[in-house]
């Protein structure tokens, strides 16, 4: 290890005037890249939202100015535009700027604005891909987005488009295409998106998993179906940031739920969907 807590190697120097845009992953400071630590350790300043945890902020050089521009905790969220003001106005002071988003910073995070943004400021930029939740955030529920005994394709959707309503999507086509289907910020309007899929064809029986702040300490996880989903999510409390995944992969937690393993259970199923 060199003097950064990085293995041995050449990792890019942050140079004054840039803007990084970097992805946390879901949560477990372990699921950081080793581009995004590097970032962390040289950063003047980290702009974060309220999804990137405290203990990933702890990685950053102590020294480093947080600004958090969280959309959470019942203030008002920032306009985009104020956010890339910021980071344009922090890279133009000559600052090592760190735009730090949870899970990847180009899925559903509005980084592809905010680098276009800085891009048309002058402001150059370099991107640091995550884990994103839809993906990382389930297998930390023990659900594979693919699987090949349920789908070969998997759909990635969001629940609400910038006005808070379900996205103007083609859901009769998304219900017959997609085996599997991951929604993002799908809490709101999930008895609307599961209507939506039931009135396409797909079964009310059909397994729906529910994952909270995944892979974090609070991950909750609630197993329900596509008609039972909201009212179950309901009773049980469960709200965001939480990922909602559609399809028969959620069955597979039954038998792939590896932090059960790791608490010492047994595995519930080995065999969920009954193909072995
Ligand atoms: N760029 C992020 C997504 C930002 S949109 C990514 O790639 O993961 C915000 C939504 O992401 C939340 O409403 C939720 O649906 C999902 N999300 C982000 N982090 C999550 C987590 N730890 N657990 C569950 N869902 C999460």
């Amino acid at each position: 290890m060199s003097d950064n807590n990085l293995p041995r190697g050449d990792w890019p120097a942050m140079l004054p005037g840039w803007v990084w845009l970097v992805g946390a992953g879901p949560g477990d400071p372990g699921l950081l890249t080793l581009h995004a630590v590097n970032a962390l350790r040289q950063a003047d300043v980290i702009v974060h939202d309220a999804l990137v945890a405290p203990e990933i902020l702890d990685l950053a050089n102590p020294d480093a100015e947080r600004i958090d521009m969280g959309k959470r905790g019942g203030r008002a969220s920032p306009k985009q535009g104020e956010i890339s003001a910021e980071l344009i106005a922090r890279a133009r002071a000559g600052q090592k700027v760190l735009r730090l988003k949870g899970g990847d910073p180009f899925v559903f995070g509005r980084g592809g604005e905010e680098g276009q943004d800085c891009i048309r400021a002058g402001v150059p930029i370099r991107v640091v891909p995550g884990i994103s939740a839809g993906i990382g955030g389930l297998a930390y529920a023990g659900i594979p987005v693919t699987h090949r005994d349920v789908n070969s394709a998997v759909t990635f959707v969001t629940g609400h488009d910038a006005g808070g309503d379900t996205p103007p999507l083609d859901w009769p086509a998304i219900a017959k295409a997609s085996p599997v289907i991951v929604v993002y910020m799908g809490m709101r309007n999930l008895g609307e998106i599961a209507g939506k899929l039931i009135g396409a064809g797909r079964p009310a029986q059909e397994p729906v998993a529910l994952v909270q702040s995944a892979a974090t300490p609070r991950q909750r996880v609630l197993e329900t179906t596509l008609g039972q989903a909201a009212p179950d999510a309901e009773a049980a409390g469960l709200g965001a940031p939480a990922i909602v995944c559609i399809g028969r992969a959620a069955l597979l937690r039954q038998a792939l739920d590896w932090q059960a393993l790791v608490a010492g259970h047994s595995p519930r199923n080995p065999d969920p969907l009954g193909s072995g």
